[in-house]
């Protein structure tokens, strides 16, 4: 079609109405939840871009679909739709539902880590850093250097540092148990991995006889990526680009909540029959008998309709260019993003939006606050506040970049809502010398940005 504007290739079918707090309301709520955007209600929320992990809408086909839910507690017809349209997706002969991706990562890692190993990703996501440190084993993050330059227009920024990959199996191959690869890399700001570098990581693997496993999160994402920007992919169907990433891996974590356009589950899927087994083992304790695995069987059939309708390609059309379209509009004022723009999220660049603020006072997440202070818009700090590394001497070392991500759920903000938020953070971003620092006044061991609580540095 030669018109400009890409639609968004759905009509609403249901409405959920927005609440609307006015600014008195917002700030008393600030302070009652020490300005960590985790506490908030959701009803103190106006557009929320927290995160786009369960909280898309799902369609009238899926919906269709859970009332044709099994609750069957072994056997469930809904668990063997659900296996076979992974299979057909993965080729992976063995798939295991899990509550959400976390699970997964717990279960792969508690039967392939122990203490001293350490696992190679592009960038770990929080949980997975989490739950392989766990473990006792370390997490090291290879990204190609142009994934950590938020100017660079590298296509595939989420890239795995090949060489950086070869000499750490050269050192010490026996410390690593398994290679992750996540697409896209969240943390990295939502880019993505080509198929190329997935054959190189495959072809190093292979040579050091260790397995990799993809982290799928966005894995339709990825594969819209490759067809638009990768050499010999722009006839392809996305689904068979996905086929091919997935045929380059042994096995992969998958949070369907993503990708898998549902509002939570998850699986784990391997080819290695007998690690499979002590994997199904300690889902039966910690999760549920495998043909469920802590889903209800509704839950299996939402996800199993979810994976076909991902790849669908006016779905990805539509959803990679509405998240460039929040990038350019904020560009065009002048607010810095990760270039090019990630698949689910516009990352904000702080660091050089907010000079005046220190590494150690928080910057993203005071520009975190002003936009939920200012509009009622809620994103999430990744930065310090998520990656910074505690030192023996009490200080920390500041995470490699300051952003906040303006995550999109999936088929639920219309273009006026995008709009809004445009102008949201557009405005806060005119106003910068007026945002304070923080500091954090209480914090969990791991995982603080979920609940830590701060106090403003009066400036
Ligand atoms: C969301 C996410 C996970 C964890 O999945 P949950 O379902 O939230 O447990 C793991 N890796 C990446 C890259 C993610 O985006």
């Amino acid at each position: 079609m030669h018109f400009q504007t890409t639609i968004e290739p759905f009509r609403i079918h249901s409405v959920e109405a927005i609440a609307l707090p006015d600014e008195n309301q917002r700030e008393t709520a600030l302070e009652r939840v020490h300005y960590n955007l985790f506490g908030l209600h959701a009803d103190e929320v106006i557009i929320d871009l927290l995160t786009d992990s369960g909280t898309g809408a799902m369609s009238s086909r899926q919906w269709a679909g859970m009332m044709l839910g099994d609750e069957s507690y072994a056997g469930s017809r809904s668990y063997y739709r659900f296996r076979d349209v992974v299979h057909d997706l993965t080729g992976m002969p063995h798939v295991i539902p899990t509550h959400q991706g976390r699970a997964a990562e717990r279960i792969l890692f508690t039967e392939t880590l122990t203490s001293g190993d350490v696992v190679p990703n592009n960038t770990h996501f929080d949980t997975t850093r989490a739950n392989v440190e766990y473990q006792g084993a370390g997490a090291l993050d290879i990204v190609i250097p142009e994934g950590l330059e938020p100017d660079s227009r590298h296509p595939f920024k989420g890239n795995v540092d090949v060489q950086q990959l070869e000499k750490i199996l050269a050192d010490d191959v026996h410390r690593v148990p398994l290679v992750m690869v996540t697409v896209t890399n969240n943390s990295g700001g939502g880019q993505p991995v080509s198929m190329a570098n997935l054959r190189e990581v495959r072809e190093v693997c292979d040579r050091y006889g260790v397995p990799l496993f993809l982290d799928a999160c966005r894995f339709a994402e990825n594969a819209w990526f490759i067809k638009t920007r990768e050499d010999g992919y722009l006839d392809r169907r996305p689904k068979e680009i996905a086929q091919e990433m997935f045929a380059l891996a042994d096995g992969c974590t998958f949070p369907a909540k993503k990708d898998g356009l549902a509002n939570i589950g998850g699986f784990l899927a391997m080819r290695d029959a007998r690690l499979a087994e002590r994997c199904r083992n300690l889902l039966i304790l910690t999760e549920g008998f495998p043909t469920y695995g802590g889903l209800a069987g509704y839950d299996l059939e939402a996800i199993a309709v979810g994976l076909e309708e991902v790849v669908d390609e006016h779905y990805l059309r539509y959803r990679i260019r509405s998240t460039a379209y929040l990038a350019e509009k904020i560009n065009a004022a002048g607010v810095p993003t990760v270039q090019p723009p990630g698949g689910h999220a516009v990352y904000i660049e702080v660091r050089s939006l907010l000079p005046h603020i220190p590494q150690t006072q928080y910057p993203a997440q005071a520009f975190v606050v002003e936009l939920y202070r200012i509009g009622g818009v809620r994103g999430v700090e990744i930065g310090s506040v998520m990656f910074a590394k505690p030192q023996p001497d009490g200080t920390e070392t500041a995470a490699p970049m300051e952003l906040v991500r303006l995550a999109i759920p999936r088929r639920t903000y219309t273009q006026s809502h995008i709009d809004y938020v445009a102008e949201v953070v557009i405005e806060a971003a005119s106003h910068t010398d007026e945002i304070p620092g923080y500091r954090i006044v209480r914090q969990p061991p791991w995982l603080r940005h979920f609940t830590a609580e701060f106090a403003p540095i009066p400036r």
